[in-house]
């Protein structure tokens, strides 16, 4: 069922980021429909939100709204910041590893096999369409803020070395009392 607004956030602090295995993460997220006040001041806690935690990007459903937007910032730099909402990737090429960590599992990084350039389609945060194209860091964290929407987590990319290696992490995190 679309989720059509945001539900009204009640100050700066009001969220937060959600740690796996919270069931969120695997949500499949709906399209925002409506880009109004509520939405451009979930954007603006999510970016407070990825620079706390010093991220370079971070998805909606990572605070537990299930909408299909993210913010992401590959530089630092202010001019850099965006919001992109509705994605769709498209034109992917090529293929390289890197690491990559996610806000939501603290304390894994692990290796990802990803296409190395692609395009992308999306609105911004007025509902105009945005068409872009990325390589190396921007076009990984389209595709990894993407994969949050559609609840795809690093966890389901990753080979099977780190598999192992992040067992116990993992499990510390499923089970925080142990
Ligand atoms: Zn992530």
């Amino acid at each position: 069922m679309p989720y059509a607004g945001v539900p009204s956030l009640s100050g700066p602090s009001s969220l937060r980021i959600i740690h796996y295995p919270d069931s969120r993460l695997r949500a499949r997220s709906a399209p925002v429909e409506r880009f109004d006040a509520g939405l451009r001041e979930l954007a603006a806690q999510m970016f407070s939100l990825m620079r706390e935690s010093k991220g370079v990007g971070l998805a909606a459903p990572q605070v537990g709204v299930l909408l299909r937007m993210f913010v992401m910032n590959a530089t630092g730099q202010p001019d850099d910041d965006r919001v992109l909402i509705n994605p769709v990737i498209d034109e992917m090429e090529g293929s390289a590893q890197a690491t990559e960590g996610c806000l939501s599992i603290p304390g894994v990084n692990v290796q990802i096999r990803r296409p190395v350039a692609c395009r992308i389609i999306a609105q911004d945060l007025a509902g105009e369409r945005v068409e872009l194209r990325g390589r190396d860091l921007v076009a990984r964290i389209w595709q990894h803020e993407t994969d949050h929407l559609n609840g795809v987590l690093i966890l389901d990319r990753m080979g099977p070395t780190d598999r192992v290696a992040t067992k116990k992490v993992l499990r510390a995190l499923e089970d925080p009392v142990r």
